[in-house]
């Protein structure tokens, strides 16, 4: 799930090992390693805890080599402790190997080793990798690389794996499947990555390595690859677009809040080239093969995961508002296990931050295996949802670090936005000037969202008097609704405050019993189709004596009136509210979890690329 790094070249390797974990430590985890070849000598570092952690617990010792590796780890199979943190090292002590990502028939393989001898010293799957790395280098006499691809072949699971040997240090193999890995390519160097990140500030000069292919660095006959089954590829070297600052904090105290900050750019960024309102025009090249498709498609499935699958729900409203097509909107990780119906003129969009989420990865499969047309919306150039669907549309959002995510979710409706008007234009189903006047629309919400984020300092008094509530309701209706659902699940993940999104009216139907003095309800009640409708749920909730903070628009008397506090936007139509109301959410969140003394941009548990299922 989280990171790899390693590196081969003339450098020292432990500051390049130490600085790469470091821009990887955003992906989330509970401990961290590194190992080093020393000549013949392999030296392991490794401890539960932050990279930091590892620093101290290195301070003073040896560092030197130009060949190692690192880790950062979240436990999958044993607790977060400094015996299971990787690297790992098989029987005779010669490997040392780093894995994200679970070998799920481990157990089998386990036993086999122990009936041959080999004790195990963690409760991981990846220390039974090593194991059988090493028994079948030594059994079959083979080298480091044909003794990983035989390995391989015996694995089910998911990883990224890199592997050095101490017998043979100017090598070092890597291979994949369904866990990403990159390799960068410098002037005599190379380096490992479970994303371009830690590569960036060193070398443009990348290759994605694919499903089931191993990659042999050795330093004097440069990068070979190769796949599971011993055919040889030619590695495909691309050029990162990724540029250090975007990596960096910019003077804000957390990548988070900086990406909240960055939203009226990145959406900008998003809508590039794309929206021309003067002409009436939207182009989204990366669909455009596909546009006739959409246009005839009988249904939309939208899948993704967490705030991917929040993206989905509005843009089921905007299709659905807009284009007329029915959509449906599913968990991947529901939808790839319930055998769902899936047809061949059906399009299914598959939305992922990461473009490496492993249960959306395997609904993509399922869904093409039944021949529909997988649309991606991603944000990771080059990540393996781009690679494996028949066409997308990036979001465009910038590298988004914090755990909890931001940016992405705009930059991931604007797509949507984007594809609804169009398709919805080509079908005939918007008349001329409600497009022209929606386009304009679009085109204003960066302005807008920038007007919203000068609200914050009264965002952030209204955090003060909130921080310290137990439970958190988040009410919203028709386009809101997901917002309200995103709000919550801001809250939940980044301030450990219990919260939950609900449709207004849906309120009396179970979760009113909850409402108290001590419970505030975060309810959008913009100018809109439901506005009198939501104005009567705050009614409902001050009752009861909740205390409300709503998200009216610019202007607004009446919900002044009834509720505690009010935020306002600018006026914008309904399809397009998601985008300036989610920003009040994130900010609210953000305060709250800083006030609360919490580690916002890794929060506990969390990972942000949820490469296992
Ligand atoms: N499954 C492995 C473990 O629990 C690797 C987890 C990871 O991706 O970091 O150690």
């Amino acid at each position: 799930m989280c990171g790899i790094v390693a590196y081969l070249g003339d450098k020292e390797a432990y500051p390049i090992l130490i600085n790469g974990l470091r821009r990887l430590e955003y992906r989330g985890y509970d401990s961290a390693g590194v190992a080093l070849l020393q000549g013949k000598d392999l030296i392991i570092y490794k401890c539960q805890g932050k990279v930091s952690d590892l620093e101290s617990h290195i301070n003073g010792r040896s560092t030197t080599g130009s060949v190692g590796i690192g880790h950062t780890r979240w436990a999958t199979h044993g607790p977060p402790n400094d015996v299971n943190a990787h690297p790992h090292q098989g029987t005779s002590g010669d490997l040392a190997l780093i894995h994200n990502g679970i070998i799920e028939n481990y157990a089998p393989i386990k036993e086999e080793l122990k009936h041959r001898g080999h004790t195990f010293r963690s409760d991981t799957d990846t220390e039974v990798l090593v194991h059988l790395i090493d028994d079948i280098q030594r059994s079959e006499g083979v080298d480091l690389a044909e003794a990983v691809r035989l390995a391989l072949a015996s694995v089910v699971g998911a990883y990224a794996i890199v592997v050095v040997d101490r017998k043979d240090p100017d090598v070092m193999v890597a291979a994949r499947k369904s866990s990403p890995l990159v390799i960068g390519i410098g002037e005599g160097e190379f380096f490992c990555a479970s994303d371009a990140t830690p590569i960036v500030e060193h070398t443009k000069n990348v290759v994605y390595v694919e499903d089931g292919e191993i990659a042999v660095i050795d330093r004097r006959k440069g990068l070979k690859i190769r796949n599971v089954k011993n055919q040889e590829k030619t590695p495909f070297i691309t050029e990162l677009e990724m540029h250090l600052e975007a990596l960096e904090k910019g003077g804000y105290d957390h990548f988070m809040l900086k990406e909240i900050h960055e939203q009226p750019r990145s959406i900008r960024d998003c809508l590039r080239g794309r929206l021309n309102p003067s002409k009436g025009e939207v182009m989204l090249g990366g669909i455009k093969d596909y546009e006739q498709k959409f246009v005839n498609a009988k249904r939309i499935l939208i899948v993704g995961c967490g705030t991917s699958w929040h993206a989905g729900m509005v843009g089921e409203y905007l299709f659905e508002e807009f284009a007329r097509i029915p959509v449906e909107v599913e968990y991947a990780s529901e939808f790839r296990y319930r055998n769902p119906i899936v047809n061949e003129d059906d399009i299914v969009i598959a939305i992922s931050q990461s473009g490496e989420t492993a249960d959306t990865l395997a609904a993509i499969e399922l869904a093409k295996g039944r021949g529909a047309t997988i649309i991606g919306i991603c944000n990771v150039v080059g990540s393996s949802i781009a690679r494996v669907t028949h066409a997308g549309s990036y979001t465009h959002a910038g590298p988004e670090i914090g755990v909890a995510s931001t940016k992405a979710f705009t930059a991931q409706v604007t797509v949507l936005t984007l594809m609804a008007l169009m398709i919805g234009q080509k079908k005939g189903m918007l008349s001329g000037s409600n497009f022209y006047r929606l386009l304009n629309e679009l085109d204003a919400i960066p302005d807008k969202v920038h007007k919203v984020l000068q609200k914050e300092a009264q965002i952030k008094y209204i955090a003060d008097i909130y921080k310290d509530a137990a439970n958190a309701l988040y009410l919203g209706r028709g386009y809101t609704f997901p917002v309200a659902l995103e709000g919550a699940l801001k809250l939940k993940e980044i301030s450990y405050i219990h919260a939950e999104g609900y449709p207004a009216a849906e309120m009396k139907h179970g979760p009113i019993a909850l409402i108290d003095d001590a419970m505030p309800v975060f309810v959008i009640a913009t100018k809109g189709a439901s506005y009198e409708k939501v104005v009567s749920n705050i009614q409902e909730v001050k009752a009861r004596k909740g205390k409300i903070i709503a998200i009216v628009t610019e202007g607004d008397t009446v919900v002044k009136g009834l509720a505690d506090h009010v935020i306002e936007i600018p006026e914008t139509p309904d399809a397009l509210v998601p985008l300036l109301s989610v920003v009040p959410m994130q900010l609210i969140s953000y305060h709250i979890a800083v006030m609360r003394g919490c580690n916002v941009d890794q929060p506990r548990n969390l990972a942000k690329s949820v490469t296992v299922e």
